[in-house]
């Protein structure tokens, strides 16, 4: 039995969060391939290695001295490995970073150091073998993970280690350069080598006891949520909640691998499993909540559309000239709504509505701005009556106005828009009706 483990930069910010990652590694010997990031912030207003790295980057790239950030990230590194009481040096490691940074700056090789040099010390502090992520995961030509070739390379790569330490957050691109993925990429990374060994669970270990029902910010210590699916997963991080990067479920899904996320500063805490399908009941009828801000409607109205088969073609195609996605397409009647969201919407406005003017010649067009959109979400919703009019309830309740409703065919979430200032209400208002007040 195999089980992948990674490491979030807060839970490898310095020696004793790295004496606790050992302490959870060593407990389960299951646990023989870990994945860290690079160190995060140990206090609020510390700054993550791969943040300097950047830094010494850009410094670098302009001409410019970047030994302050430079240092930094050499300090941060040694004090873990002095703490830790390591007999070890990442000096020859560091000249070359140094090198790269006086002669040729690259900025994904750069940043990838953060994870790579971690790599390093945990390899060494846990007795594990090192492998780099430059020689087992690969992009393609367009830039692209490159999902055939890692495998294949990976997963052979992988058997030949009992134990091993695989950095997070960057691979090889296709002509033969580091290549960084997105910012907390080392999910990713996580994911993949999961599914190389075909693990049992790939562990996600970060600072929070798993996914929270709703947002802290927002409703004072939420549930966390014990079990959910990849689907819901997804409805919940679109719409704002995060505990994961969002390409970090893909590799483990397609394989039918389940993710655990869990506390490295609480290791008791079940945290939150991420399953394909469940039997599992929540103990509530919606799962989590999330939302975002800031989404327009635009209003069209025209007597008799229905009766015209191009009108939503050619309404659709004046928001993809734009390149804007719709979040959501309603339909009455004599209406059509379409929401999408301001920071994409705005600029191109007056185009875009003189161009549907132009194309479907419409009664009327209205445009309404600051409108939040929120999704409940939640497998259980399906086999449950009344759970729309429980969140309406609450929202009537709260003498909050729903501008629009949206409920999905899988019945997985239903999505209302309410103004701004009532964004945060609503949630509150929501969470309490199916969570506070005893729903089960
Ligand atoms: N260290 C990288 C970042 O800060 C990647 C990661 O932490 O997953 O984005």
């Amino acid at each position: 039995m195999v089980k992948v483990v990674k490491f979030g930069g807060s839970s490898l910010a310095d020696a004793k969060q790295f004496q606790k990652v050992a302490e959870i590694v060593r407990s389960d010997e299951s646990r023989v391939y870990v994945v860290p990031s690079a160190p995060g912030k140990r206090f609020d207003a510390d700054i993550k290695v791969t943040d300097l790295l950047y830094e010494c980057y850009e410094l670098a790239s302009s001409g410019k001295n970047f030994y302050e950030p430079f240092l930094a990230v050499k300090d941060r590194y040694n004090e873990i490995i002095q703490g830790l009481g390591l007999n070890f040096s990442l000096k020859d490691a560091f000249d070359e970073i140094e090198n790269n940074l006086l002669h040729s700056p690259e900025k994904d090789y750069t940043a990838s150091r953060g994870e790579f040099l971690n790599g390093l010390i945990m390899s060494n502090y846990l007795g594990y073998d090192f492998i780099d992520a430059a020689d087992v995961i690969f992009f393609d030509e367009a830039g692209n993970f490159d999902a055939s070739k890692t495998n294949e390379i990976l997963s052979n790569e992988l058997s030949n280690h009992e134990h091993a330490v695989i950095p997070g957050f960057y691979g090889r691109s296709f002509d033969d350069k580091i290549k960084t993925f997105s910012r907390g990429g080392s999910d990713i990374t996580g994911s993949i080598v999961a599914a190389a060994c075909r693990a049992v669970v790939y562990e996600n270990w970060t600072d929070v006891s798993g996914l929270l029902m709703a947002d802290p910010h927002i409703v004072s210590s939420p549930t966390v949520i014990k079990n959910i699916t990849y689907k819901e997963l997804r409805e919940l991080s679109y719409m704002g909640a995060s505990v994961m990067h969002e390409d970090a479920i893909f590799p483990v899904k397609k394989v039918g691998i389940p993710i655990n996320i869990r506390n490295t500063n609480n290791p008791e805490d079940p945290g939150t499993w991420i399953v394909e399908n469940t039997a599992r009941r929540s103990k509530y009828t919606i799962t989590g909540i999330s939302g975002r801000r800031n989404f327009c409607s635009i209003i069209i109205a025209k007597d008799l559309m229905h009766s015209q088969p191009d009108f939503y073609r050619k309404v659709v195609q004046c928001f993809e000239e734009k390149n804007i996605t719709l979040e959501h397409l309603l339909s009455g009647i004599d209406t059509m709504t379409v929401i999408v969201h301001e920071s994409k919407f705005i600029e191109n406005e007056q185009e875009i509505l003189s161009r549907i003017s132009k194309l479907v010649q419409p009664e009327s067009l209205e445009v309404e701005s600051g409108i939040s959109l929120i999704a409940v979400v939640g497998r259980g919703m399906k086999s449950q009556a009344g759970t729309a009019s429980k969140i309406f309830k609450a929202l009537a309740d709260a003498r909050i106005n729903i501008r629009m409703i949206d409920q999905g065919a899988s019945e997985l979430n239903i999505i209302v828009g309410v103004l701004n200032e009532d964004f945060e209400r609503a949630i509150r208002s929501i969470y309490h009706i199916f969570v506070d007040a005893g729903d089960k």
